[in-house]
């Protein structure tokens, strides 16, 4: 037998409910994930009806451009199940009864106490000369059929429909087969950026992004920050892996490299929460603009509980005075949306719950509202420690709405946070931040 090695692929699933929309096709989304990660390509995802003559059709369309198909589904029991029977007669092989399957299949029906019918048994019939797949959570085996004759080279791979069936079929049986004929892996990792948008790391970072097609590098935006993706092939994991670590490097040593505030992290409070716990420190905020969105985000966390003391929603000058502690001298001449206010805020709730750490949020977040010199979309943020207190005031386009104003805001003072507890701030921290109280 050609053992060809793969390099691309197409899917196929099969069912008229698919092109009637009365099921989503999850199937093809896990296929292309899981062969995106072998790195084997994936030229075209279709769906054909259960019907004989179309699926001979796309077939014998699919393998004039490809040398391997992955087909979902029509392997049941049931008369509309065609695509066993269909593929073997394309391939040119008549059945045979698989004994072991048969005997598999009385013993989960006798064990899920059902009735095995007659037709159950055509699921055990094989096309001559094909692999069986067992199927650990149904009945119907998958199949894969390599080609003879002057279909040397194609290979279909039959599985079951659903996805509690085919999804673990999938790991066990079909990914070591498609391993040992792949030449290629690929290896993704992301990088976390806040502070700098989108265009802006293009901008920076276009040679890099143009000199380099293996590994590539593409941002995507994400609520008031941006992802890095770097994705390598290589023949093995290890050395993939390689070439994702030295671009970032690479990427670490350009102007965006500062922005970085992760990688591989699932979310900033993620990241804070990590941090806080690998130093033993707790963590409290009083939140204006916010309005709790910080608390939230990390209680959204499991695990929170042993690093979040609490924190509190001050959002009028009696609130942040008798909850914060933010004196009424302060909020008299400075206003409640000022640094030293922000800064008060941080300081009161950190040593009135007896935190290691506090940040503050107090801003506009609009539609209305604002001054002269801080309009809608001004935030001041403030990080307490013992050391004392970091203030930055974020300003963010007035035309934003009023979520993305409280997302990135929430976002910015979790990372100052973040910043802080690992000591990186006045080194590292892109913008400038002041000290506004002293010890
Ligand atoms: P069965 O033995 O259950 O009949 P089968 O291999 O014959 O399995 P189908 O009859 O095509 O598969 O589909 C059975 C069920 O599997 C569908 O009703 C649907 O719930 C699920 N299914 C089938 N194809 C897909 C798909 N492409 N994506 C997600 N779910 C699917
Ligand atoms: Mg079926």
């Amino acid at each position: 037998m050609d053992q060809n090695k793969i390099e691309k692929a197409e899917i196929l699933c099969v069912g008229t409910e698919i092109l009637l929309g009365d099921i989503v096709n999850t199937d093809a989304v896990f296929l292309s994930r899981r062969l995106a990660k072998l790195g084997i390509s994936v030229y075209r995802q279709s769906v054909v009806g259960d019907n004989v003559g179309r699926l001979k059709d796309i077939l014998a369309e699919i393998f004039s451009r490809s040398d391997t198909v992955i087909i979902s589904g029509g392997l049941g029991p049931t008369c509309d199940d065609l695509t066993k029977e269909t593929v073997a007669e394309f391939f040119g092989v008549g059945m045979r009864t698989d004994a072991d399957s048969l005997r598999r299949m009385r013993e989960y029906f006798a064990a899920t106490g059902r009735q095995m019918t007659k037709n159950n048994e055509k699921q055990a019939e094989i096309p001559i000369g094909a692999t069986v797949l067992t199927n650990y959570n149904g009945t119907a085996p998958g199949i894969i059929i390599e080609g003879q004759g002057n279909l040397t080279g194609k290979t279909a791979i039959l599985l079951p429909g659903p996805p509690a069936e085919l999804e673990p079929m999938f790991d066990e049986s079909v990914l070591p087969y498609l391993r040992s004929r792949c030449e290629n892996t690929i290896v993704s990792r992301n990088i976390n950026i806040m502070g700098m948008g989108e265009s802006a790391i293009e901008e920076k970072l276009r040679s890099l992004m143009n000199e380099s097609s293996n590994p590539t590098i593409a941002p995507y935006a994400k609520s008031g920050e941006v992802r890095l993706r770097v994705s390598a092939y290589a023949h093995t994991e290890s050395e993939a892996l390689k070439m994702c670590n030295d671009m970032i490097e690479k990427v670490k040593a350009t102007e965006v490299g500062r922005f970085i505030y992760g990688i591989d992290v699932s979310s900033v409070e993620n990241a804070l929460l990590k941090a806080l716990k690998e130093k033993g420190l707790t963590f409290a905020c009083a939140e204006s603009c916010t309005g709790g969105l910080i608390a939230k985000r990390i209680t959204d966390i499991p695990g929170s509980s042993s690093v979040f003391v609490g924190g509190a929603v001050t959002y009028t000058e009696l609130s942040k005075n008798r909850l914060a502690n933010v004196s009424e001298a302060t909020l008299a001449q400075h206003t409640a949306v000022s640094d030293k206010t922000a800064a008060e805020m941080a300081r009161g709730i950190r040593q009135a719950l007896s935190a290691d750490i506090a940040v503050s949020t107090t801003g506009f977040a609009g539609p209305d509202g604002g001054t002269e010199q801080d309009p809608v979309g001004t935030v001041y943020i403030a990080v307490s420690t013992p050391d004392g207190e970091m203030t930055e005031r974020l300003s963010l386009s007035s035309k934003r709405d009023r979520k993305y104003i409280r997302e990135v805001a929430s976002s910015r003072a979790i990372l100052l946070a973040l910043k802080r507890c690992l000591g990186s701030d006045e080194k590292t921290f892109p913008q400038k931040l002041s000290k506004t109280l002293g010890k």
